[in-house]
């Protein structure tokens, strides 16, 4: 009989987060059990509503959304996004906008149009995981350079210099981290863009966190790398306005745009197979970026994610063997689970026990491309009441697989 194979091409990537153990869950739940779940940042199915003047905005413009727009986007949201970025200081013009079915389908777009077979890309370790899943399908090589836990988790830039190679065609920044919840500074990101000038490479910066800060400062990595070092910024509507599902997203393309030409036919071309983003988000886009919307419950003392996750790593770092990096932006903590404590040899076997016996689900850490079975991410959505529980039981887990 004829076997139906997946291609070759998609041998090698990864996609761990939405895993066995994610399947496993949905199979408890469809038997009737009730999981606490830790795992995945999309914050409306917890109450952080997309706000209302948001949805009216999409709705509005629901008639004249019935045909394609532009491969690029309606000219509006896309003059939106380049006026923001004019208000934090970027030269930019419309024209250096492209919009998206969220960020995910542009880190798709920019890495097909950029990699030829085994170039190589720098990438945090640990990694929001498309960019390392996304690399790997394009024929690229994803290499892995250290965040550094002890650091507040910023990247260490003596590892980032030490794997460049002459196949080295971009660095990756994620700014505020998923998963980490670091912030980086500028220091930091001056030093990426300086190896990046010296040895010809992009930046890819995902700043789709941007907002989302509890301590310090986002810092555009566009405004450090100026004139002379390409810069391509991420970011749109999932997070920071609670708007995951309508899948509006941008990219904004800065540097020395002349030597970018051929490369942005590239996305051009498939902007245009893909004829365009779905455009009912797209109108959203002007509404989020032109008005005031509120994310105080998310970043200020006394707002509900504020306080949880800030409650989540003080309950983590209470846990005998568990430490934890409080975040300073972003949505995630990723405790790491003391090696001589926990004999762990595979995290998400780990992770599946926590499902089964405590009905809590959480991301195992090798997912996010971390090299050692010594973490997992956490996201502390759900509220204080259904968190404290996941915690306690997070705890009496540790407390049954620690070793003594
Ligand atoms: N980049 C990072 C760092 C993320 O954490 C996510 C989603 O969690 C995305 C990109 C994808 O965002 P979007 O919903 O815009 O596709």
């Amino acid at each position: 009989m004829t076997s139906y194979t997946q291609s070759s091409r998609l041998r090698g990537v990864r996609y761990d987060v939405r895993g066995k153990n994610m399947v496993e869950a949905q199979r408890m739940e469809a038997a009737g059990q009730r999981i606490l779940k830790l795992n995945i940042g999309n914050l409306a199915p917890f109450g952080f509503e997309t706000p209302d003047s948001v949805v009216r905005s999409m709705v509005a413009h629901l008639p004249e959304s019935e045909g394609y727009s532009d491969a690029h986007g309606v000219y509006s949201a896309r003059t939106a996004v380049a006026n923001y970025y004019q208000s934090k200081g970027l030269d930019v013009d419309v024209d250096q906008v492209m919009l998206g079915n969220g960020v995910s389908e542009l880190i798709s777009i920019v890495l097909q149009s950029l990699l030829n077979a085994d170039d190589e890309v720098l990438i945090p370790s640990p990694d929001y995981p498309l960019w390392t899943a996304q690399t790997t399908l394009c024929g690229g090589r994803a290499v892995h350079y250290l965040a550094d836990e002890s650091n507040g988790w910023n990247p260490d830039l003596e590892d980032i210099a030490s794997r460049i190679t002459p196949r080295t065609k971009a660095i990756v920044i994620i700014n505020p981290n998923n998963p980490t919840g670091a912030v980086y500074s500028a220091e930091i990101i001056r030093g990426i863009i300086d190896l990046a000038r010296e040895h010809g490479l992009i930046v890819l910066a995902d700043e789709i966190y941007e907002k989302i800060i509890y301590s310090g400062n986002h810092v555009y990595a566009a405004n450090l790398a100026g004139d002379d070092v390409l810069c391509l910024t991420f970011s749109g509507l999932s997070k920071a306005y609670r708007a995951c599902g309508f899948r509006a997203g941008w990219l904004v393309i800065t540097g020395p745009l002349a030597a970018a030409e051929d490369l942005r036919e590239g996305l051009d071309l498939l902007a245009n197979m893909r004829m365009c983003a779905n455009v009912p988000g797209q109108h959203a886009i002007q509404t989020c970026l032109g008005g005031h919307q509120s994310i105080d419950e998310l970043v200020t003392p006394g707002g509900r994610f504020h306080d949880q996750i800030m409650l989540s790593s003080r309950l983590l770092n209470e846990i005998e063997g568990v430490s934890c990096v409080p975040a300073s932006g972003a949505l995630y903590l990723f405790p790491r689970l003391d090696p001589e404590r926990f004999p762990i040899e595979d995290d998400e076997e780990w992770a599946l026990g926590l499902l089964r016996h405590k009905k809590i689900l959480v991301s195992h850490g090798r997912g996010f491309n971390w090299p050692n079975p010594d973490h997992f991410r956490l996201v502390a959505l759900p509220e204080e009441k259904v968190l404290r529980e996941a915690l306690a039981r997070l705890a009496e887990y540790c407390e049954e697989t620690r070793r003594d």
